[in-house]
């Protein structure tokens, strides 16, 4: 299964592509866990991608996509979670799969309203071994601070910041939200309900991509 998920940032698209890539056992890959990592590595990526990172802006295309084509190299199957963000990136993302001849299964975009999308971000967590995904209100760990997954610290991302989430919505809107009608020409977008409970999505994203012959 080759899945790509959409989503404005907080839209929980992060949470659901871990809950798919375990009950699949296949691996998601998330760019912005590829370039933190680069950042905290301190590579040559890494630095060219921290400014950016924290404005909320988007990181340079040849950054990302070196990043991801690296990263999907020896994969047949996967999860993308947060590339492509704009046209050029699926772009370069349908010529890579193209030449690989692994087609793209579905793209699932899931819709929140934004004064959710608010409220979420600013009480999300992240476990900074495993990356698994909390939210103080809405998915709180067992025990405050630590990860019920494997035991790591979390911690509060640097980009869920009140300027740098406004920014990051404007770029979602300019930048990503295009690809929605990308993908519907294409006659790959499957549209998903954002607002429910994190179980609830899963049982819909589950049912959708089944409906969708994947
Ligand atoms: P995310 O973890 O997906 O919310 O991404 C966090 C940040 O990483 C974004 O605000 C961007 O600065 C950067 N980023 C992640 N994915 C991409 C991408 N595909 N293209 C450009 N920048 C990205």
């Amino acid at each position: 299964m080759r899945i790509v998920f959409l989503g404005p940032p907080g839209s929980g698209k992060g949470t659901q592509a871990q809950i798919l890539a375990q009950k699949r056992q296949i691996p998601q890959i998330s760019s912005g866990d590829l370039l933190r990592e680069a950042v905290l590595k301190e590579t040559p990526a890494g630095k060219k991608a921290k400014e950016y990172i924290d404005k909320g802006a988007l990181v340079p295309d040849e950054v990302v996509i070196e990043l991801v084509r690296e990263r999907i190299r020896n994969e047949r199957e996967f999860i993308l979670d947060g590339f492509p963000r704009n046209v050029k990136q699926a772009e370069k993302l349908d010529e890579l799969l193209s030449k690989l001849h692994l087609p793209l299964d579905g793209v699932l975009n899931v819709e929140v309203p934004l004064e959710k999308l608010i409220d979420r971000l600013s009480g999300r967590l992240t476990c900074s071994q495993c990356k698994a995904i909390y939210h103080v209100k809405y998915n709180p760990p067992t025990k405050k601070g630590v990860c019920d997954a494997c035991g790591g610290v979390l911690f509060q991302r640097s980009d869920d910041t009140e300027a740098a989430i406004t920014c990051r919505f404007e770029t979602y809107k300019n930048q990503t939200e295009p690809l929605i009608m990308y993908y519907k020409k294409r006659g790959n977008l499957i549209t998903i309900d954002g607002t429910k409970a994190i179980d609830g999505i899963s049982r819909d994203i589950e049912e959708r991509i089944r409906e969708h012959g994947v």
